[in-house]
């Protein structure tokens, strides 16, 4: 009977307390600013130095590229397969370009698997969200030519 007391004092003394719980997906958590989540990626900055997929632990990112004609590398594609990445940061800190980035966007569950692999469209999609800014130039021809790859493949 004490024990019963004593477990509903607790359970009376959280009462008054400020509720921590939140309503999502209604309401959204507020991560810290170094929360490591769900990528961004600029196609605009990137020089395919390949030092993010060297780097990754679990090989999950795979990207080609070519020379433009002033001798300027550009990416053609770059994907990775988020089935399989830990989210451990590295790729963006070895990045001499911070052309790949992480976001605070966490919500990435899918029905399918082949769902989980993102494409170079998808990644700069998600810069242009948190950047606010318009598609370039570079980033439409850079799309041309991952269409193009893709036809052949
Ligand atoms: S966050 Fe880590 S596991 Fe994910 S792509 Fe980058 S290096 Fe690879
Ligand atoms: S994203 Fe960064 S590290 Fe990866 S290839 Fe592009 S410039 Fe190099």
């Amino acid at each position: 009977m004490f024990g019963f007391l004593k477990g509903l004092g607790v359970t009376l003394s959280q009462i008054p307390k400020k509720k921590v719980t939140l309503q999502y997906p209604e309401e959204k958590p507020q991560w810290p600013e170094r929360f490591r989540g769900i990528h961004q990626f600029n196609i605009d900055t990137c020089i395919v130095c390949h030092q993010c997929a060297r780097i990754c632990p679990t090989s999950c990112i795979s990207l080609s590229g070519h020379r433009d004609e002033n001798k300027k590398m550009r990416i053609d594609t770059y994907d990775i397969a988020f089935e399989i990445c830990i989210l451990c940061g590295l790729c963006t800190e070895v990045c001499p370009t911070e052309a790949i980035q992480m976001t605070d966007r966490f919500e990435l569950a899918e029905y399918n698997r082949d769902d989980l692999y993102k494409n170079m469209e998808w990644l700069y999609q998600n810069h242009l969200f948190y950047t606010k800014s318009e598609p370039t130039a570079v980033a439409e021809t850079a799309e041309d030519t991952a269409g193009k790859v893709g036809d052949k493949a």
